[in-house]
């Protein structure tokens, strides 16, 4: 009889600690395997996120108008769940360390109305991926101009930095219509992985007819040396927009960025823009290896690093005033790079920068060249928010 009164008590205790264990478990971001597998990894990319309000005084030195950043990078939910390591490399992953709300906290903190969204899609796990870009826009149809971002094996020699014609037809059938834009595509050597693929290479060569078809806007990272064979694509493609930036074709000279061979295409390719989102004192920060604190530290003293952005930016930016767009490159380096924080100090600094342009460029450079963009393809005004 006492035997059995233990052996319930021990039961009782070991099904309470069971019970309690897995309701402590379930629904927390970044427990993985998620016992609802990708469809709660999906459900945890669109959960509510406490933003504060923010808090900030801009003066008449900045500018204070509508703003479209053209250059954010969203996270990929993971292809593995298995993997039990998912996000401890500080790099972000859709669901487990960053959502999709989060970005739109980032856009409400800093009052950016909408983004140009590169929206990974890669194997195994093209379905789900889609998925995770046609809820965005079922929630934020005004916030995000979806681009569809396909690399194929580009980690490994061999690969290629994007999927051929036929494989980009498939995803963009998926949903018709559901995305505006082709990119970002990285067209340099991978170090250890995909060689690089000049913009006139017959891959591509078999994809803009596509995005014409299908009304696309292009991104691309241009590598090194493809001055020339941007050009040929750019001639040849007259009625397709193509937005670029990178370094790659800014040689420093006396230790100033030399911005000849970009200003060359523009000058020669009405159908070419170029995205500036490196603003931060001629440094490039938002990167793996750079901290959260190091970044924010960066900008307390922030009038040195606007007459570097400014010396470098300035002129060009007024030369090519319907060229040239505002980016900021956030969303692929850190989880952190969207927070509101990180928002607001970036933003203001962008602000101030744009602020001293002048006046009759700023607002095309800060929205209206990309409203422009987006305008040409839906014949409509979408600026929202
Ligand atoms: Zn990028």
């Amino acid at each position: 009889m006492q035997n059995a009164i233990v052996l319930l008590i021990v039961v009782v205790a070991v099904a309470a600690f069971l019970l309690l264990a897995a309701g402590v478990d379930q629904g927390r971001l970044g427990d993985l395997p998620p016992e609802g597998g990708w469809d709660q990894i999906i459900d945890s990319s669109f959960e509510p996120v406490a933003c504060p309000i923010a808090d900030r005084s801009l003066d008449d030195t900045h500018y204070t108008g509508p703003l479209i950043d053209t250059h954010i990078h969203i996270a990929a939910i993971p292809d593995d769940l298995s993997a039990p390591d998912l996000g401890h490399d500080g790099r972000p992953v859709m669901g487990v360390n960053i959502r999709m709300t989060d970005y739109v906290c980032m856009m409400d903190t800093e009052q950016t109305s909408k983004v140009f969204a590169f929206f990974p899609v890669w194997e195994p796990i093209v379905p789900e991926l889609l998925e995770v870009v046609n809820r965005t826009m079922a929630a934020y149809p005004d916030r995000f101009v979806p681009f569809l971002m396909p690399p194929e094996n580009d980690n490994s020699p061999g690969g290629y930095p994007t999927v051929n014609a036929e494989t980009l037809q498939t995803m963009l059938n998926a949903y018709p219509g559901l995305f505006k834009g082709y990119g970002e595509i990285g067209l340099y050597a991978r170090t250890g992985g995909a060689a690089a693929l000049p913009p006139d290479a017959e891959r591509l060569l078999e994809i803009y007819p596509v995005v014409r078809e299908r009304g696309l806007l292009v991104y691309v990272h241009l590598g090194e040396g493809q001055k020339e064979s941007f050009e040929r694509a750019l001639e040849d493609n007259q009625d397709i927009s193509f937005i670029w930036h990178g370094d790659q074709l800014i040689p420093y000279v006396n230790g100033e960025q030399d911005l000849s061979n970009v200003e060359d295409i523009l000058s020669n390719h009405p159908n070419a823009y170029y995205g500036v989102d490196e603003l931060y004192g001629d440094v490039w920060l938002l990167r793996p290896e750079v901290s959260k604190e190091e970044f924010l530290a960066h900008f307390a003293d922030p009038e040195p690093l606007l007459e570097k952005d400014l010396a470098t930016w300035k002129g060009f930016i007024e030369r090519h005033p319907d060229q040239v767009l505002w980016g900021t490159d956030r969303g692929w380096s850190a989880p952190w790079s969207v927070d509101p924080d990180v928002a607001l100090t970036l933003n203001t600094y962008s602000r101030a920068f744009i602020g001293r342009l002048d006046p009759a460029v700023q607002e095309k450079f800060a929205y209206q060249n990309a409203e422009n963009l987006i305008s040409t393809l839906s014949g409509t005004s979408i600026l929202g928010n």
